[in-house]
C-alpha cells in the first residue's frame, strides 16, 4: 500500500465526543467513523486491525477443535419465545417486523439459533461434543452505547457454543476455551486476567470473564492481596464479620427529618456516618415482595441477591407497589412495618448495633433500631459489593483491592437451560433421552482492539504491538524529489512485502515531520527512513516506535534486523 492512496483521515485534534484514549485514538487515526450512536464505519486501517484479530482467534480456536460457521443476524422470534426470552430480554433486544407482519429480532447473542441447529442434526451421545464457534456481527441496543467500538449497539463477536453428553466433557472444553482466549490475549500483547465472574441466575454454573486492567474500565474487579483471588465485583464473595460485644440499649425514638429521602441527606441532617444507618430497599420477584437491608454506606448486590433468594427475575419495586405496600419511599424501615414482610439483612450489618432507619412514616426517621431486637425475623447473608478493605470470602484473611476493568471476553457453563427449554436432547448410552449440556464463550472484538490501545497507547498516539498492527514497517521516503529516495524506498518495500512483512511506502509530499507525526499516531511499530544522508552514508534510519530508539542499518542487513524485531516481539 502507497500512503499516498491510502484512505485513512487522519486528525490532528483530539474529537470532543471521544472520552476515552482508544476511541479518540481509532478516531485521529483514520481507523473508525460513527454512523449513528453506537454505530461505527471500520475503514481501512480499522477493518485491517479487525481482521488481524479475527485471524488469531480462528487460529486459536481451530487448534482446540471448534469448528466455525455463520449464523444469520436476523432471528426470527419464534426461537426466542422458545427459549422464553423474547419477554425476557429487555429493549437491548432490538425487534424487527418483515414484510408479513412476523417477529424477528437482530441477534444480540445466538444460544437459540445454535440450540436449534444441532437438536435439529445431532440424536446419539456418540455425536458429541460438538463446538462451534462464528466471528458475526451482533446488534444490542445498549441504553448507553459509548467508548466507540468499546461499548456499541452494532459490533462483531466471536461466539462459541459446545455441546457436552456429560459434565466432565463440558468441563474439559471450558478448560480447553480458557487455555485458548489466554493465548489469544497474549499474542496479541494484551495483558488480560481471568477473574470469577457471576454465573446468572442458573446457579451451580462455573463463569469467567477475560478483563484487561484499564483506569477507564466498566467493571469494578476486586483482586485479594493475600490469595490473589481475582473476581468481579457481582460475584466477589465477602467474608462473614464476626461481631462482639453486648446489644445497644438505645431507645427507639422517631425523629422528624423533613425532606431526607437519601441516605446521604439523612445522616447530614442528624449529623451521623452513613454507616450509622440502614438502607431499607424493597425488591420483587413474582408476586413477592421482600424487605433488603443494608447499611446505609454499602451498595446491594443484585446478582447475591438473586441467588441467595433463588430468584432470577427480582427487580427492584416500582412506587406504586412501594406505596401499595403501605411504605413511604425515602421513609421505609424494618421496624413496625405496616404488613408483614420477608426480611433479609446483609451480613456487615451489626445486629446488635443501633442503627438510624426509616420510620415508615413520611419525613420521619427511627434513631436506635437494633436489628435483633427491633426486627421480628430476618434472614442474613452477604447481599452486598464488595469494596476496597473487605476481607476476601474465598481465604477469609487478605484484604480486597478494587481495580477496574475492561471485560473482553466471557466464557460459561450454561448447563441445560436452553436444551431443556428448546428441547434439544440426545440418547445417552443407556438409550435414554437427556438434554444436552452446553457451554458458551464469547470474545468481543472491536472491544479488544480497543482495550489493546488502552494498553498500547503514548502521547503520540497508538503502539501497536505486531501482531496487531495495520502495517508492521512503514517506509518513509523524506523527500520523494530527491534523486532515487523513491525509487530505494519502493525496492525496500518491495522486498518486504515479497517476504511477507505487512508494510506501507509513504510516498507523498511534505515534511518529514508531518510523516513522523501520523507514522506515530497510526502506531507502525518499525518505521525505516530514506532520509537526507543516505546519499552519503548509504545508511536507512530503523525507528522503533515502542521504545523510540533509533538505528543505522545498510539497506542488505535491513530484512534480517526486521525478521529479529518482529521475532522478538
Ligand atoms: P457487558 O457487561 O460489558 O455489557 P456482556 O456481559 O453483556 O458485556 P456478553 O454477553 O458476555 O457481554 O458478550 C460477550 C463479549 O462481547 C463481552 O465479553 C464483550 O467483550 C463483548 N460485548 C458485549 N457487549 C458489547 C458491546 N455493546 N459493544 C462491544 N462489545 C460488546
Ligand atoms: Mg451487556
Amino acid at each position: 500500500m502507497r500512503f499516498s492512496q491510502l484512505f485513512a483521515p487522519t486528525l490532528k485534534e483530539t474529537p470532543k465526543e471521544a472520552e476515552v484514549t482508544s476511541h479518540q485514538l481509532m478516531i485521529r487515526a483514520g481507523m473508525i467513523r460513527q454512523v449513528a450512536s453506537g454505530i461505527y464505519d471500520l475503514l481501512p486501517l480499522g477493518l485491517k486491525v479487525i481482521r488481524k484479530f479475527e485471524a488469531i482467534v480462528r487460529e486459536e480456536l481451530n487448534k482446540t477443535g471448534a469448528q466455525e460457521v455463520l449464523m444469520p443476524s436476523l432471528v426470527p422470534a419464534e426461537l426466542w419465545k422458545e427459549s422464553g426470552r423474547w419477554d425476557a430480554y429487555g429493549k437491548e433486544l432490538l425487534r424487527v417486523k418483515d414484510r408479513m407482519d412476523r417477529d424477528y429480532c437482530y441477534g444480540p447473542t445466538h444460544e437459540e439459533v445454535i440450540t436449534e441447529l444441532v437438536r435439529a442434526s445431532v440424536r446419539s451421545y456418540k455425536q458429541l461434543p460438538i463446538n462451534l464457534y462464528q466471528i458475526q456481527t451482533k446488534v444490542r441496543d445498549e441504553i448507553r452505547p459509548r467508548f466507540g467500538l468499546m461499548r456499541s449497539r452494532e459490533f462483531t463477536m466471536k461466539d462459541a457454543y459446545s455441546f457436552h453428553a456429560t459434565t466432565d466433557s463440558l468441563d474439559a472444553t471450558y478448560q480447553d476455551m480458557f487455555n485458548a482466549y489466554h493465548r489469544i490475549f497474549k499474542r496479541c500483547g494484551l495483558t488480560a486476567s481471568a477473574v470469577s465472574a457471576d454465573s446468572g441466575a442458573i446457579g451451580g454454573s462455573e463463569s469467567a470473564e477475560f478483563m484487561v486492567n484499564a483506569e477507564t474500565g466498566e467493571d469494578a474487579i476486586l483482586v485479594c492481596g493475600a490469595c490473589h483471588h481475582a473476581a468481579n465485583v457481582e460475584a466477589a464473595a465477602i467474608s462473614t464479620p464476626i461481631f462482639s460485644g453486648s446489644e445497644s440499649n438505645a431507645v427507639m425514638t422517631n425523629v422528624e427529618t423533613p425532606n431526607c429521602p437519601t441516605i446521604a441527606n439523612v445522616a447530614a441532617f442528624l449529623n451521623k456516618e452513613e454507616s450509622d444507618t440502614l438502607k431499607s430497599l424493597v425488591l420483587v420477584n413474582g408476586k413477592t415482595a421482600t424487605l433488603v437491608l443494608l447499611r446505609g454506606d454499602h451498595e446491594l448486590n443484585e446478582p447475591k441477591l438473586r441467588k441467595v433468594l433463588s430468584a432470577p427475575d427480582l427487580r427492584f419495586a416500582t412506587d406504586d407497589e412501594i406505596r401499595e405496600l403501605g411504605l413511604f419511599k425515602g421513609y421505609i424501615g424494618p421496624q413496625n412495618l405496616p404488613l408483614e414482610l420477608p426480611i433479609i439483612c446483609d451480613q456487615s450489618v451489626n445486629p446488635n448495633a443501633d442503627y438510624i432507619a426509616g420510620a415508615n412514616t413520611i419525613n420521619a426517621h427511627t434513631t436506635g433500631v437494633v436489628p435483633n431486637r427491633d426486627i421480628p425475623t430476618f434472614k442474613v447473608a452477604d447481599i452486598r459489593n464488595a469494596k476496597s478493605g473487605d476481607v476476601c470470602g474465598q481465604c477469609n484473611a487478605g484484604e480486597y483491592d478494587e481495580q477496574r476493568g475492561i471485560e473482553v471476553g466471557h466464557i460459561f457453563k450454561l448447563g441445560t437451560k436452553y436444551s431443556e427449554a428448546m428441547n434439544a436432547v440426545f440418547l445417552d448410552q443407556n438409550g435414554s433421552s437427556k438434554p444436552i449440556i452446553m457451554g458458551c464463550y464469547g470474545i468481543g472484538v472491536g472491544r479488544s482492539v480497543a482495550a489493546a490501545i488502552e494498553q498500547n497507547h503514548d502521547e503520540k498516539g497508538i503502539v501497536w504491538p505486531i501482531p496487531l498492527a495495520p502495517f508492521i514497517v512503514d517506509v518513509i521516503v523524506a523527500n520523494p524529489k530527491e534523486s532515487d529516495h523513491l525509487g530505494v524506498g519502493e525496492s525496500i518495500y518491495k522486498t518486504l512485502v515479497d517476504n511477507n512483512i505487512d508494510s506501507i511506502l509513504d510516498d507523498r509530499e511534505g515534511s518529514i515531520g508531518f510523516k513522523f507525526k501520523d507514522a506515530e499516531l497510526i502506531g507502525f511499530p518499525i518505521q525505516v527512513v530514506v532520509g537526507k544522508g543516505f546519499k552519503e552514508s548509504g545508511d536507512l534510519e530503523l525507528r522503533i516506535r515502542k521504545s523510540g530508539e533509533a538505528l543505522a542499518v545498510k539497506p542488505k542487513a535491513l530484512l534480517d534486523t526486521i525478521r529479529n524485531l518482529i521475532d522478538n516481539n
